[in-house]
C-alpha cells in the first residue's frame, strides 16, 4: 500500500500539460493520450496530446525570446543550469520512480540515469562561461580575423523513450549554455520525465519561452511543419536510424543544421589474452544496462575460440541469475521491454537464430502473465547469418560466436552500417591500440562495458549519426562561428 501511495504522489506531482511560453496549457481541442506502465500494461496517467497548432505556438514562443536569451549573461545561464543540476539531485528518488513507472527499468537503474542526466547540466554550466573566439592576423599581415561564437537559434529536440531524462538533458544542457531556445518533443511512450524537467528548469529560473514542451501521440504530423518552418535553426534528434534518415531528408528542404544520435549494433570483442573476470563483468554491463534497450548495448559477442566456452558459460550463469520483475520491486534487475512490438521483435530474432543452429544456454522462452517481459538470454554458437548479428536487438539477448584471428574479429566488428560503439577486452596494450584504431565506431569501451559520461564526446560514425553530445564537443552543436574580417590599413 505504501508503495502505491508513493507512486501516486509522484505521478500527481508532475505536470501533464504542454509547456508553451512559460504557461502550462491543455492541447488545442483538449485531447490527451495515456502513458502505459510496461510492467503492468496499465495506464499511469494521461498527458496532453499536442496538435500541429500547439507545436507552432511552441515555436512562436521559442522564437519570441531567442534574441533576448541569446544576449543573456553567461553567469545567469550557468547558474540556472547549476541550480537545475542540484534540484535534480535533490529529487533523484522521486524522478527515478517516475521514470520506472513510464519506462520500466529497475528503480536503482533509473536513479543512475537521473544522476547521469543531471551531470550534463553540471558539465555544461561551465561551458556557458567559456564561449570564446579568436583574434589573429591575416596571412598577408594587413587585416585581422575575429571570430565570435553565437547561439544557433531556436532548436527542435526529439528524444527517445529508452533514456527518457538523459537524452533530454544531453541536448538541453548545451543549448541553454549556448543561449538557444528549445521546443522539446519527448517520445510518446515516456513523456513524464521531460515534463518533470520542465518544472525543474522553471524552478531554477529559466525564463518563460526558453524551454517549451510538446507531448504528442502523432510525432510526425506535429513536428513535420516545425522542421519546414524557416524560423527553426536546428534539429537535434536521438532515436532510430530509420526515423533519423527521414528527418535528415525533411531537414534538407531548409538546409537545417542537424545533430543525429542514431542506432547502434555494438560488437563486443574478447581476445584470448583478456582478463575473463573483467570481460564477463563488462559484458553484463554492456548487455544488461537498460534491459539491453540502449543504443550502446553490446549486440554481437565475438570471442576468441580458445576462451569462448568459458566466457559463454560464465556469462550465461550471471545473466540467468538476474531477477526479472516490475522495476519498483526489491532486488529486481531486469524490467520489462517498452511494448509488445519490441518484445515480439526480440522473440523473433531469437527464434531466427535458434532455427539456424544457435543454442540458448539461458532464457529464450517468452514468459506468460502481464507486462512486456523477456528473460535474459544467452545464445551460443550463433551462425553469422543470423539476423541477431545484423539488426539492433534492443533487448536482453547476448548472441555469441567464435573468431580465430585479430583480423577476423575486426572485420566482423566493422561489417555493419552502424558505427556507434565497440567494446574490446585484451590485456595486450599494443593490440588494444591497434584494434581501437581500426574499429569504425565513434566510441570504444576498452576493458570496460560502459562509455557514457557527461565529460566525454558521445556519438557515432557511419549510419549511427552526425555530431557529438557531451564532452568539449557537445556545446559546438549549438553554436555558429561568425567571422569578421577587419581592415587595418
Ligand atoms: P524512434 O522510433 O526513432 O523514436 C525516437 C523519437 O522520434 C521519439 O520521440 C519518436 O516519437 C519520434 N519519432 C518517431 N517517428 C517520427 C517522425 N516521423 N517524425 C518525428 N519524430 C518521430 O526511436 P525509439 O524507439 O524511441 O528509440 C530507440 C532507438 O533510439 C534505437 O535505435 C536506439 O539505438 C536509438 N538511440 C540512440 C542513441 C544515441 O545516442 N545514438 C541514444 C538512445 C537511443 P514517438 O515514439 O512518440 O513516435
Amino acid at each position: 500500500m505504501a508503495i502505491a501511495t508513493q507512486e501516486q504522489q509522484v505521478v500527481e506531482g508532475v505536470e501533464k500539460r504542454l509547456l508553451i511560453g512559460g504557461e502550462w496549457r491543455d492541447a488545442a481541442g483538449g485531447a490527451t493520450f495515456p502513458v502505459i506502465d510496461p510492467a503492468t500494461e496499465e495506464p499511469v496517467c494521461e498527458v496532453a496530446d499536442a496538435t500541429p497548432e500547439d507545436a507552432k505556438a511552441a515555436l512562436d514562443a521559442a522564437v519570441a525570446v531567442q534574441a533576448e536569451w541569446g544576449a543573456s549573461a553567461p553567469n545567469d545561464r550557468a547558474k540556472i543550469l547549476w541550480d537545475a543540476f542540484e534540484l535534480m539531485m535533490e529529487r533523484a528518488d522521486e524522478l527515478a520512480l517516475l521514470m520506472t513507472l513510464e519506462m520500466g527499468k529497475a528503480v536503482a537503474e533509473s536513479k543512475s540515469e537521473i544522476v547521469y542526466a543531471a551531470d550534463f547540466f553540471r558539465w555544461h554550466s561551465g561551458d556557458a562561461l567559456r564561449l570564446d573566439g579568436v583574434y589573429k592576423q591575416f596571412g598577408n599581415g594587413t587585416s585581422r580575423v575575429l571570430t565570435m561564437k553565437q547561439p544557433v537559434g531556436p532548436c527542435l529536440m526529439i528524444t527517445p523513450w529508452n533514456f527518457p531524462m538523459a537524452m533530454g538533458t544531453r541536448k538541453v544542457g548545451p543549448a541553454v549554455a549556448a543561449g538557444c531556445t528549445v521546443v522539446m518533443k519527448p517520445a510518446g511512450a515516456t513523456p513524464l520525465c521531460m515534463l518533470a524537467l520542465g518544472q525543474i528548469l522553471e524552478e531554477a529560473g529559466l525564463p518563460a519561452g526558453v524551454f517549451n514542451i510538446i507531448t504528442t501521440s502523432s510525432s510526425g504530423k506535429v513536428t513535420g511543419p516545425l522542421i519546414e518552418d524557416p524560423r527553426l535553426r536546428k534539429l537535434s534528434f536521438t532515436g532510430s536510424t530509420e526515423v533519423g534518415r527521414k528527418l535528415i531528408e525533411a531537414a534538407a528542404g531548409s538546409v537545417l543544421k542537424t545533430s543525429m544520435e542514431l542506432g547502434g549494433n555494438a560488437p563486443f570483442l574478447v581476445f584470448e589474452d583478456a582478463d575473463l573476470d573483467e570481460a564477463v563483468e563488462g559484458a553484463l554491463l554492456a548487455k544488461m544496462r537498460n534491459i539491453g534497450e540502449a543504443c550502446t548495448s553490446a549486440n554481437r559477442f565475438h570471442v576468441a575460440e580458445s576462451v569462448k566456452d568459458e566466457f559463454t558459460r560464465r556469462l550465461a550463469e550471471k545473466m540467468g541469475a538476474l531477477k526479472s520483475g516490475r522495476g519498483t520491486e526489491e532486488d529486481v534487475k531486469v524490467g520489462p521491454l517498452i511494448d509488445q512490438e519490441s518484445r515480439e521483435k526480440v522473440a523473433e530474432l531469437v527464434e531466427d537464430a535458434v532455427s539456424k543452429g544457435a543454442k540458448p544456454l539461458t532464457g529464450g522462452e517468452l514468459p506468460g502473465g502481464r507486462g512486456y517481459f523477456y528473460p535474459p538470454t544467452v545464445l551460443a554458437d550463433v551462425p553469422l547469418d543470423a539476423r541477431v548479428f545484423s539488426e539492433e536487438i534492443f533487448g536482453p539477448v547476448a548472441p555469441i560466436a567464435a573468431f580465430s584471428s585479430e583480423d577476423e574479429a575486426i572485420e566482423r566488428a566493422n561489417d555493419t552500417e552502424y558505427g556507434l560503439v565497440a567494446y574490446v577486452f585484451t590485456r595486450d596494450a599494443k593490440r588494444a591500440i591497434r584494434v581501437c584504431e581500426r574499429l569504425e565506431t565513434g566510441m570504444v569501451g576498452l576493458n570496460q562495458g560502459m562509455v557514457s559520461n557527461a565529460g566525454a564526446p558521445f556519438g557515432g560514425v557511419k549510419q549511427s549519426g552526425i555530431g557529438r553530445e557531451g564532452g568539449n564537443e557537445g556545446i559546438e552543436e549549438f553554436l555558429e562561428t561568425k567571422y569578421v574580417a577587419m581592415n587595418m590599413d
